[in-house]
């Protein structure tokens, strides 16, 4: 078996540790960075993510009854049966989601074999960068190969996805598994979330002399508060009152025409900026086509700016770092994730990220808050084997 990366070789141990011998395999799923496409894709529209070289690893073998899970993010080792897998919320805690993608498969069918799972990951946990997707993305992989069950790669998002809203309970959209279980190297996905359709669009920053730089605000960030249910409800009562079965279907050339139909201010706001921001993941995924990286920049900036004013989901953290990271050269710079916290992502020279992230730091020191937490996101490959 090889182990090819830290994480891969902690989470081997850890299943010696805990249960004695060896996995049967190795699987693992990344984080991911939504690269431009906020709040977009609960609208039917388009988002851009990549995925990330940090990922959750799941080291597994088979048993004969039942699903047991450890992870290094904790010291407990949960065991449910039948039972729980069949009642969403019966398995609380980080063990829903395990139990949520077990459930999820059974739901639709699938024989699950019963398994021990041992988890290690380094993808840092309620940063944004969906280390939950990432943990239910490798359970869904390694039991989807360890049982052999005919399940295309087409159709393991919306799997993960009624994991997550049904068992766990959180109400995401569907650009997080699809990200994580089908992004490639060097490239970023681009996803119709309404036909789910993917297009891998070159994006090697490396290649450019590039890189993103991702600051963690280190404010803490929540899915599951009331701001996102608001912020989709604007949205759906939004698309009534217009008529369109979903915010996609305005077009950014009839955004005036439907702001007028529109009485409430506030939710004038949050059309506009979907609106708005489909069309630049549009206009986005048309420069990286044709190779010219570094004009994107002015996108991700403006896409910052909507995020800020219109749908107000930004906090002063992460204000603070993308205006300092654009003092500093940035090329474009946003938040990314869903929001009030969360990671800034920016693009830059290669050779800018110890600079930049010094002019960020420097920055949140005169505002007093804490020290940002950077990473270099290079585009990594989605959920596979991995020993
Ligand atoms: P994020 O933005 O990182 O996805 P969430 O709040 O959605 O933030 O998910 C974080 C939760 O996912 C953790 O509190 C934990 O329950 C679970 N989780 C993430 N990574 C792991 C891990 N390696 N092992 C166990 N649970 C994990
Ligand atoms: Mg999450």
């Amino acid at each position: 078996m090889t182990t090819d990366s830290d994480v891969a070789a902690r989470a081997a141990a850890a299943f010696s540790d805990r249960y004695g011998g060896k996995p049967d395999g190795l699987w693992a799923a990344p984080g991911r960075v939504n690269l431009i496409g906020e709040h977009t894709d609960y609208n039917d529209g388009f988002v851009l993510p990549f995925a990330l070289p940090e990922r959750v690893v799941v080291a597994a073998a088979r048993t004969d009854a039942g699903w047991t899970a450890c992870s290094d993010f904790t010291t407990e080792t949960v065991t449910f049966g039948d039972v729980e897998a069949a009642a969403p919320g019966a398995v609380t805690g980080w063990a829903a989601y395990v139990a949520g993608v077990v459930w999820a498969l059974r739901d639709a069918g699938f024989d699950v074999p019963p398994a021990r799972l041992a988890i290690a990951s380094d993808v840092p946990v309620g940063a944004g960068l969906s280390s939950s997707h990432a943990l239910e993305c490798a359970v869904l992989t390694a039991l989807a190969d360890l049982g052999d069950l005919d399940l295309p790669i087409e159709d393991r998002p919306r799997l993960v996805q009624r994991s997550e809203n049904a068992y766990v309970g959180a109400p995401t959209g569907i650009m997080d598994q699809s990200a994580s279980l089908r992004c490639r190297a060097g490239h970023a996905l681009f996803l119709d979330c309404r036909s789910l359709e993917v297009e891998h669009i070159p994006f090697d920053v490396a290649a450019e002399g590039l890189a993103v730089l991702v600051l963690n605000s280190n404010a803490p960030h929540s899915h599951s508060d009331g701001e996102y249910g608001a912020r989709r409800r604007s949205c759906e009562d939004a698309a009534r009152i217009l008529g369109v079965p979903a915010l996609r279907d305005v077009p950014a050339d009839g955004l005036e025409t439907a702001l007028k139909q529109l009485d409430d201010a506030v939710v004038r706001r949050r059309v506009r900026h979907v609106v708005t921001e489909d069309q630049r993941v549009l206009d986005t995924v048309e420069l990286l086509r044709s190779g010219r990286i570094r004009e994107i920049g002015p996108l991700l900036t403006a896409s910052h700016a909507s995020m800020r004013d219109d749908f107000e989901i930004t906090v002063p953290q992460v204000d603070v770092a993308v205006e300092a990271a654009l003092m500093a050269g940035a090329y474009g710079a946003r938040m990314t994730g869903g929001g009030f916290g969360g990671c800034v992502l920016a693009l830059i020279d290669a050779d800018r990220a110890e600079a930049i992230t010094a002019a960020v730091t420097s920055a949140y020191d005169q505002h007093g808050f804490t020290a940002p937490t950077p990473l270099v996101a290079v585009p990594s490959p989605g959920a596979t084997r991995v020993g």
